[in-house]
């Protein structure tokens, strides 16, 4: 998988470049990350990338040239056509199944993180492919977004994750039905009087599995209901998440 970003902050991509699953993909060739800097393709002697909006108003907009020609230069260094991505509150809302497309048609990607007010809107009309927001806030900068969009993609590449079912066993995965996980227990089995469920002891995968799957219902039942309902659940779904609610009551203090 192939990344470039176009990004005044360069250096905040070693977040992603040098720790964790990210760090490791680069280093086994699974992901290549590389950053082109507005800057650099200035042509003034400011090396100025930001101007003020037309009409007035507060703040400063990143001029096209410098991103163009950066954006130029990164297209030319990518392995094939590539796919040009502006990260934008905008945008279509990132999402766990866009995750996966991306990194499963394997295109190239080149992001365009924003700052200031953004971005001369010419850019977005002729140059960007797709607009993505990774949700209802505003950020000071598009590099966070970047990176959490290729963190997030990073983890369905063949042979990032150190188990090759791990991510399909996630939150949101369809083949988990989009629900929410499990919850997870390690040692010690007791903590301050609370015991890890005696079904994850007893070694019998199948118990663990139902358990497993009524667990993902309930959580998702608690905390996430709107993906619920869009839910049909069958009649195994359906009878585990009555067991579980049935619990949940049980549990409540009087
Ligand atoms: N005036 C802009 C607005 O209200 O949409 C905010 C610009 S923001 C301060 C600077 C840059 O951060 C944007 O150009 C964009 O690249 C990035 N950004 C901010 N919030 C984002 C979000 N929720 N998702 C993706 N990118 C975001």
């Amino acid at each position: 998988m192939w990344c470039g970003v176009v990004t005044l902050f360069p250096q905040s991509f070693s977040a992603i470049q040098d720790y964790g699953i990210t760090a490791r993909a680069i280093k086994n060739g699974l992901l290549t990350l590389k950053t082109w800097d507005p800057r650099d393709f200035t042509v003034d002697n400011y090396a100025t990338v930001d101007d003020r909006p037309y009409g007035g108003g507060p703040g400063m907009v990143m001029m096209a040239q410098p991103l163009r020609d950066a954006l130029a230069a990164a297209k030319q260094a990518a392995p094939s056509r590539p796919r040009v991505v502006y990260v934008t509150p905008a945008g279509k809302r990132f999402d766990q199944q866009t995750a996966r497309k991306l990194a499963m048609n394997s295109e190239p990607l080149i992001f365009i993180a924003g700052r200031y007010e953004g971005i001369d809107h010419r850019v977005i009309e002729h140059d960007v492919d797709e607009q993505l927001s990774i949700g209802d806030y505003v950020l000071s900068g598009g590099e966070l977004a970047v990176m959490v969009i290729v963190d997030a993609l990073t983890r369905w590449l063949p042979g990032a994750l150190g188990h090759n079912q791990s991510a399909v066993n996630d939150a949101f995965s369809e083949e988990n039905l989009g629900l929410l996980d499990c919850p997870h227990y390690t040692r010690p089995a007791s903590l301050a009087g609370v015991d890890v469920p005696p079904v994850l002891l007893g070694g019998d995968h199948q118990l663990i599995a139902r358990w497993r799957k009524k667990q993902s219902l309930g959580q998702t039942w608690l905390h996430r209901p709107d993906i619920l309902q869009k839910l049909t659940l069958d009649e195994t779904c359906q009878k585990l998440l009555a067991e579980f609610q049935k619990e949940i009551v049980k549990e409540e203090p009087l």
